[in-house]
């Protein structure tokens, strides 16, 4: 009889793998949460700014940042940043191809240009030298992501974006408290904007939070949708004078207050949190060393670079050494293991829909992504080589919150197992289908 649990054999993981189970179980919430939403609802302030003032100021302590501001959601705290440093009509926006697309679409609706980068094989993060590659005399700004909680190379970036004056937008919606060598994210580049919705690990609810050093990007982007707070008072910059108590943008983008309240409560609690994450996490990868076909996406933590809470764990695949074995093949094998969570592939690359292929949303008669561009920057596509076949490359792992060794180490023997067999599986390989991955991740709902 094989080993291996999807040709008969019996299974690695035997433990609880409940997502609710202590292992899996995200958020962590008490009863100070419970306890800190009854109160802004026996207030009656549900949509006050009191507590979300508050939450932003702790924040700001948090990151070490000048300003803080909150969001209804990350992907408001994000146009707010482009339109905080100042990107306008026409000008190019350098991001990553494959990343959720929040990370850039909104560049849209300023009529701003995306232009998409590949990303790196070992990091999955933009690729600083494609970043090169990819600018121009329009060239205004570069959103980077640490995607799947990975730093980007930062010491990279900002050489680049100093070199040819660029904005630097850092989106940290995958790795808030994550350093990279010591520092902060979010603390490199001009501004960072990040989600925490309650999916990320830091989860406050629907909310988003935007920090910055600069006090002309803060009060740009707060004027745009938080007319309760773009006031006479609060306002210096002349420009912006004229026009206060409306919102610029024509939109509101206020933090809901109980998600400001869970959010003063989680705060408290979460570096403590994700160091415990990093013991789990690093550990499952330390059982992996050296295990064919298999490679850690991880930092390197003597450096001083974290994977923060390690939203989003996944691993890098090596087909080669498992004599070409599909991943899709590999990820039926280790879920036949007991680890459900093992799919292949990441976001699905971004240049490759039609949203930013041919979609005419505004009636510009011509594709919204080039309605103010001075190039068809969809001819650049055609190289993001890394960027059409990472779904090859990367599957989910389990994100695990506990330090329980027994556990982990039946998650890392599933994965070896299938790794040291996977000659049995060569046979009936189906191969890959053409797109692996999806446009967002989904989590299991109730
Ligand atoms: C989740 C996410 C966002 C958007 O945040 P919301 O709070 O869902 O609006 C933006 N960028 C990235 C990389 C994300 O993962």
């Amino acid at each position: 009889m094989s080993e291996l649990a999807l040709l008969g054999g019996p299974k690695a993981v035997t433990c609880d793998t409940d997502l609710n189970s202590p292992m899996k179980k995200w958020p962590i919430f008490t009863e100070e949460e419970e306890n800190a939403i009854l109160d802004v609802l026996h207030k009656n302030s549900m949509s006050d700014t009191g507590l979300a003032k508050e939450f932003e100021a702790e924040f700001a302590k948090w990151m070490g940042t000048e300003y803080a501001l909150g969001f209804n959601n990350g992907t408001a705290s994000l146009l707010a940043s482009f339109y905080g440093v100042g990107i306008r009509k026409g000008d190019e926006v350098i991001c990553p191809s494959v990343v959720y697309w929040a990370a850039c679409t909104s560049l849209l609706s300023l009529g701003a240009v995306p232009v998409f980068a590949d990303l790196s094989r070992d990091t999955l993060c933009i690729d600083p030298d494609d970043i090169e590659r990819k600018i121009s005399d329009k060239t205004k700004a570069i959103i980077v992501v640490h995607y799947l909680s990975h730093p980007c190379d930062m010491d990279r970036i900002m050489a680049i974006a100093k070199k040819h004056n660029l904005k630097v937008i850092e989106d940290v919606s995958h790795a808030q408290g994550g350093k990279y060598k010591g520092q902060m994210l979010g603390t490199f580049g001009d501004v960072a904007a990040m989600s925490l919705m309650a999916g990320k690990s830091f989860a406050i609810g629907e909310a988003g939070m935007m920090v910055t050093n600069s006090k002309e990007i803060y009060e740009h982007a707060r004027a745009l949708g938080h007319y309760e707070r773009f006031t006479e008072n609060t306002t210096t910059c002349e420009d912006l004078l004229p026009y206060v108590r409306m919102p610029l943008g024509g939109y509101k983008f206020r933090m809901h207050q109980m998600s400001a309240a869970v959010g003063l409560v989680q705060i408290k609690y979460y570096d403590e949190r994700c160091k415990e994450i990093r013991k789990a996490m690093n550990y499952f990868w330390d059982l992996l060393e050296g295990v064919p076909g298999i490679r850690a996406h991880r930092t390197n933590e003597a450096e001083g670079s974290t994977m923060a809470g390690w939203y989003a764990a996944h691993g890098i695949y090596v087909p080669e050494e498992l004599g070409g074995l599909s991943i899709t093949r590999f990820c039926e094998a280790v879920r036949a293991e007991g680890v459900f969570e093992c799919t292949p592939g990441a976001n699905l690359p971004l240049h490759s829909h039609g949203l930013f292929k041919t979609a005419d949303v505004y009636g510009d008669g011509k594709p919204t992504r080039l309605a103010y561009a001075t190039r068809d920057v969809r001819e650049l596509d055609k190289d993001l080589e890394f960027s059409n076949v990472v779904g090859k490359y990367v599957y989910n792992i389990p994100w695990l919150k506990k330090y329980i060794p027994e556990e982990i180490e039946q998650y890392a023997n599933a994965f070896k197992k299938v790794a040291l067999n996977y000659k049995e599986l060569l046979a009936d390989d189906p191969g890959d289908p053409e797109h692996i991955g999806a446009w967002h991740f989904h989590k299991a709902n109730k």
